[in-house]
């Protein structure tokens, strides 16, 4: 199946990518396969998770479990990931933009007591001014049955500059928000995306990682242990690796599973438990992140 993803990064993702090959993998596809297709996921098509149709609840507000929801914030990103699990939605899916749109989604959470986490996703909701932003945080994080605003970024990664110590207080002031980012190899971990981390994390935002096990990125026991040894000490705590979702068109990226059980395995022996994710897929229709 071929989806409409254009290559698209930055400047800061591009000048990453033209010193680290594992991050320049991300931003560009090999010239052999652009446009390729994935015989081997053509099954789930690029809505696996039913974003555009059962989990979609209300105009931008997916939910697919019962004590969380998702908030399309933004269609936008820092950058095209080319293993992105939504490839086949950014600019296709409803994104939330007028008052009475958040006024709708703020009313489906408050109707569901058992809901006490909100994801403002995307796309990148840091792609949005800081007002922006903070008018999607302080909606759900006025209600009093949510705990966790999770802000779902990879500007730490690919546009560091964007958090800046204006943003990181304004974050902070309703001690719900929690900032989970996407950081996939040690030479992400640059000296402005380590000052973005700490910017949040001394205004008392938890950071937290979720990775994507990639082939040529991050698939050896010694480049994964680099990672998550790169999060640790820039306080990040490493929180999932994932492995590749069923999606269309990031076959090249895929790795075996007996072969990120080989990782997790030496990773467990080499780290803490602080430093030490846990490794998980996605699978459509699954109750929960599943143990690979
Ligand atoms: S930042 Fe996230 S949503 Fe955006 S392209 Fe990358 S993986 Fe996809």
């Amino acid at each position: 199946m071929k989806t409409d993803f254009p290559e698209y990064a930055c400047d800061y993702s591009k000048r990453l990518a033209s010193v680290s090959a594992a991050f320049a993998k991300q931003v560009y596809d090999p010239k052999s396969s652009r446009g390729g297709a994935d015989d081997e996921v053509e099954k789930y098509g690029p809505d696996p998770f039913g974003e555009l149709t059962h989990a979609s609840k209300c105009f931008g507000l997916k939910q697919r479990f019962k004590d969380r929801v998702l908030i399309m914030t933004s269609d936008r990103c820092f950058m095209n990931c080319r293993h992105c699990t939504r490839r086949g939605l950014l600019g296709k899916a409803q994104v939330v933009r007028t008052r009475s749109q958040l006024d709708a989604c703020v009313d489906y959470v408050r109707a569901r007591p058992e809901v006490r986490d909100v994801l403002l996703s995307g796309g990148d909701i840091l792609t949005l001014s800081d007002k922006e932003v903070m008018r999607f945080v302080d909606a759900f994080a006025a209600l009093e049955q949510i705990d966790i605003v999770r802000v779902c970024t990879r500007a730490l990664c690919t546009n560091p500059g964007r958090v800046t110590d204006k943003l990181a207080k304004a974050l902070s002031k309703s001690g719900k928000v929690w900032v989970n980012t996407q950081f996939n190899c040690a030479d992400e971990l640059t000296a402005e995306a380590r000052e973005a981390a700490a910017k949040l994390i001394n205004r008392g935002i938890p950071v937290s990682c979720q990775s994507v096990l990639l082939k040529g990125v991050n698939d050896s026991a010694p480049k994964m242990i680099k990672l998550l040894k790169a999060l640790s000490a820039a306080r990040i705590r490493p929180y999932y690796v994932f492995m590749c979702d069923p999606v269309a068109g990031i076959g090249r990226f895929r790795v075996p599973v007996e072969k990120a059980r080989e990782i997790e395995r030496r990773a467990a022996e080499s780290l803490g438990g602080l430093s030490l994710p846990r490794f998980v897929a996605d699978i459509p229709g699954a109750r929960r992140k599943t143990p690979i």
